[in-house]
């Protein structure tokens, strides 16, 4: 199996991103944010959870996140050649937890890609995407908070994958093709 963390600060492109690695190589695509927007859009309960924290910037509990990955995994692994995950693991918990669950799967992450953008561009970018996503989050208020809850609470996620030896530092500034001949070469780098 290849497995991709896709690591950045909100804003730094890892949709995007994603989207292209999808048609490069043969791999399914969790993005936690876009699972739980799903959920707030069928008003489900956990949707509704979701959207309490979502909308303050805050992250969504950490057992919640886990539970919905445990599922996936458990339905489609099997079917599928490797994982790109997009917006997770969010947290050291969230690192230690999908670690544990690619063991029982005798898998494991093979590289984490680490799309290094400036606060200001991030900003920037996220108040122009918010003119059209429709997302809620995407408002100046919310946006800082998130950047906030990165510097905090994701980033030392990094140290938990440099010291298992995966992590790629990718320039997240310039032309999206060719910020994506970087991911290429590191992902091919790491097979
Ligand atoms: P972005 O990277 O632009 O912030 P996402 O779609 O990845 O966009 O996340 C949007 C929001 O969804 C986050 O601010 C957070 O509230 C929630 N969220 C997404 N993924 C996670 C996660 N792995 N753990 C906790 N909360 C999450």
């Amino acid at each position: 199996m290849l497995n991709i963390v896709i690591f950045g600060p909100p804003g730094s492109g890892k949709g995007t991103q994603s989207e292209n690695l999808i048609k490069e190589y043969k791999l399914a695509h969790i993005s936690t944010g876009d699972l739980l927007r799903k959920e707030i859009s069928t008003n489900t309960q956990l949707g509704a959870l979701a959207k309490s924290h979502m909308d303050k910037g805050e992250l969504v509990p950490d057992n919640v996140i886990i539970d919905m990955i445990d599922s996936y995994l458990d339905k489609n692994f099997g079917k599928i050649e490797g994982v790109i995950f997009d917006g997770f693991p969010r947290t050291v918990a969230q690192a230690e937890a999908l670690k544990n669950l690619l063991v029982e799967y005798k898998t494991k992450v093979n590289v984490t890609l680490n799309l290094e953008v400036p606060n200001e561009e991030l900003m920037a970018r996220m108040i122009e995407r918010g003119k059209t996503s429709g997302r809620s989050d995407d408002n100046p208020e919310t946006i800082k908070a998130r950047l906030d809850v990165y510097e905090k609470q994701t980033k030392p996620v990094l140290d938990f994958y440099k010291k298992e030896g995966v992590v790629a530092n990718i320039k997240g500034v310039g032309s999206i093709e060719g910020i994506f001949a970087d991911i290429k070469k590191a992902v091919d780098a790491a097979k």
